[in-house]
């Protein structure tokens, strides 16, 4: 199933070319304190049977006729995997404008991070480069979201904790400061076009992923090539932090990042979960609302 959020919190079910708005099977009035995670996420479980009788007494939207939001609107944390792929980890270390005089060794001792969920955007926004002066790179990423909560997960059974894959594009400034500094800027954590959920996905551990941008292939991958698979991750990063409902992993990006100006667009693609155009905007600054 294709899970979207769309038309300014929507939630949808994405058929073809059709989509059907479900939000009416959700509560949408949480009581306060809100548990942590993603209030729709969190109700999957109870909502995901009863989507096919629902659907089939709804007049559907046209996808190419909706705005499609990123598809978690809460995320409780994004996390980041920042040298996951050993080709981008060695054009990293090649490139003085990418590592500021670090030299990169392994997940195990750099270690996660965080992007700040202020940073979420989805495919009909803009990413807006607050310091267009600056190297802003592209970066295309898997994107794991969490079903339940999770905390010390055993490889094994780490793929029980998933509810779907999307795709993600962590967008980064390159420079000296702190990841969690450099990646979380607004409209820098992409998240579209829907969520795929993990029954349509044999192996995340084996999809084709790439971006173009203005049309030309930048990176061209597969996630056969991650150094810590999904599973492994999960089980990395359910150690130090509880996961929650919604909370997304982006699980690293290969090599070929490279610098994004305003006006550019970029065209990003994951086997099995689809493809998404997001632009960069022409100008920045301006509050979003
Ligand atoms: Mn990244």
């Amino acid at each position: 199933m294709r899970l979207c959020r769309f038309n300014r919190d929507r939630i949808g079910v994405v058929e073809g070319e059709a989509v059907y708005d479900i939000t009416a099977l959700f509560d949408v009035q949480p009581a306060w304190p809100l548990p942590h995670g993603d209030w729709i996420v969190r109700q999957m479980p109870e909502v995901l049977p009863k989507i096919p009788g629902y659907v089939s007494e709804q007049k559907p939207f046209l996808l190419s006729g909706i705005r499609l939001e990123s598809p978690v609107a809460n995320p409780g944390k994004i996390i980041g995997a920042p040298i996951n792929y050993r080709a981008h980890i060695d054009e990293a270390n090649a490139d003085k404008a990418i590592n500021h005089g670090k030299t990169f060794t392994s997940l195990d001792q750099y270690g996660l991070f965080i992007k700040a969920n202020s940073a979420l955007i989805g495919p009909s926004e803009e990413v807006q480069l607050s310091f267009p002066d600056r190297r802003n790179d592209h970066e295309v990423e898997l994107a794991v979201v969490i079903g339940k909560e999770a905390r010390f997960v055993k490889y094994d059974q780490a793929l029980d904790y998933v509810f779907g894959y999307c795709i993600g594009l962590d967008m980064t400034i390159r420079g000296p400061e702190f990841p969690g500094f450099r990646k979380s800027l607004d409209t820098f954590a992409v998240l579209g076009p829907w969520i795929v959920t993990k029954d349509e996905i044999a192996d995340p551990n084996k999809l084709g992923l790439s971006i173009k941008v203005n049309g030309e292939f930048r990176q061209n991958s597969n996630t056969s090539y991650l150094i810590f698979d999904v599973q492994r991750l999960i089980e990395y990063a359910s150690r130090f932090y509880t996961l929650y409902p919604g909370d997304v992993i982006m699980t690293g990006t290969p090599e070929g990042v490279s610098q994004v100006n305003p006006g550019d667009v970029m065209e990003a693609e994951i086997e099995g979960i689809g493809r998404m155009q997001i632009a960069i905007a022409r100008d920045w600054g301006t509050p979003r609302l």
